[in-house]
């Protein structure tokens, strides 16, 4: 078994764990006992695989994207998820767990999100199954991320204030975790990214994996060979990133990069540079690493992208930096923005913010002619256009000002 992988006890390296209270413990039991089993059987499979196919809209395209490739002088391939139904790849996972919660005889689906997205992909998959659902959020998140919380009640959902803390994704987290509590019988929890106790970060990765699956035969295609040089994938929580290395991880000529949110810098006190900044400790009853205070306090982790903004990062990610699998970078607020007009304006594509953190480190990144990279296009910019236009504004502001 691969050494990236997770272990018998749940654990990659020295990271993961299942770290939770007794209250929990039956229930993660059952699904550690269980998610295998079920999620290979041939008729989940069929299921799971006719829905990515006619309702997320898979294989998502492989994209030579050619201008981008002229200016960094390598030939730069697109993993299309943005143009999955939601606009990101939260789906895959959320089409999984919910085709897993009904065979676990689930009556009622949890979630937790911050900037919504997480969100609104657990709110159409239960529309879809016409399943309960009930989505927590900070009470700042729900003020800020209008639109999502209008889509996730469009499609039926009933989002529940958060306000204990900071009233953001933790605090949202924690009273998620205390429903499950409370309702262990017949509710299951969708968690939204490779976090989270043993079994989840390895479920939703495998739900996941579908991403390099795909990239490997589509390469074939595209230059008779499986194996790019380099993917490059934004790391918030880690899901997309860990869809997009996971059938690479044994080939040790693919270069893995994962990019963190600088925020406003590293040494800034305002970022989310989790494996620069951060150290071992407990989230979420994972082992991992994560951003805290000398004495344990998680510290509020700053971007300007929602879905970058978490104080952790799943422990397969931890496992891969310190094992020097993986090769950390990281970008700030205004690379990625500078990247996502850059994307916009060479290949007519509008990137989540998120994703736009992927893009930035393209200039940071030494290439030889015939180097393939893929970067893993994990989201649509759509949900991000009011930042956007603040940008186009404060920049055509300084233009005025130049002349
Ligand atoms: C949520 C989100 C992310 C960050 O989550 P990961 O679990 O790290 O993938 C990245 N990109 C987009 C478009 C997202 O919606």
């Amino acid at each position: 078994m691969s050494q990236y992988q997770v272990d018998e006890s749940g654990f990659y390296g020295e990271f993961g764990g299942a770290y939770i209270p007794e209250m929990l413990h039956s229930n993660i039991e059952h699904l550690k006992n269980n998610y295998l089993k079920l999620i290979y059987e041939d008729k989940f499979q069929e299921e799971f695989q006719a829905l990515l196919k006619d309702y997320v809209g898979r294989p998502s395209p492989l994209y030579y994207a050619k201008r981008l490739s002229e200016k960094y002088g390598a030939k730069i391939y697109l993993k299309r998820e943005d143009l999955n139904h939601t606009g990101a790849h939260k789906i895959n996972n959320t089409i999984g767990q919910i085709l897993l919660a009904q065979r676990l005889g689930k009556k009622r689906i949890i979630a937790e999100t911050g900037a919504g997205q997480h969100g609104v992909a657990t709110a159409t998959v239960c529309a879809l199954m016409g399943i309960e659902c009930i989505v927590y959020m900070g009470k700042i998140d729900i003020a800020r991320q209008a639109p999502n919380v209008a889509r996730m009640r469009m499609l039926g959902a009933e989002v529940r204030p958060a306000l204990s803390g900071s009233q953001t994704l933790k605090d949202a987290t924690n009273e998620a975790i205390r429903d499950w509590i409370n309702n262990p019988e017949d509710t299951h929890y969708i968690i939204g990214s490779v976090v989270g106790p043993h079994p989840y970060p390895d479920m939703v990765a495998r739900f996941q994996s579908v991403i390099s699956e795909e990239m490997r035969w589509q390469l074939q295609e595209h230059e008779g060979t499986e194996l790019p040089d380099y993917i490059v994938a934004c790391v918030g929580g880690g899901s997309n990133a860990a869809g997009a290395y996971y059938h690479y991880l044994d080939e040790p000529s693919v270069k893995i990069i994962a990019v963190e949110a600088a925020g406003k810098g590293i040494d800034s006190g305002e970022s989310a540079a989790t494996s620069v900044l951060g150290s071992m400790g407990i989230i979420h009853g994972s082992k991992t690493l994560l951003m805290q205070t000398e004495d344990g306090q998680i510290v509020e982790p700053y971007s300007i992208s929602a879905g970058l903004d978490y104080p952790g990062i799943g422990p397969q990610h931890a496992h891969l930096i310190n094992s020097g699998r993986a090769q950390v970078y990281s970008a700030t607020d205004e690379e990625a923005l500078a990247s996502v007009l850059e994307l916009c304006r060479l290949e007519g594509i509008i990137p989540a913010l998120e994703t736009a953190h992927a893009f930035a480190v393209l200039d940071k990144m030494e290439f030889k002619k015939d180097d393939i990279v893929i970067v893993n296009l994990s989201g649509r910019g759509d949900k991000d256009l009011a930042t956007f236009t603040e940008y186009l504004n404060q920049q055509s502001g300084e233009q005025k000002t130049d002349q």
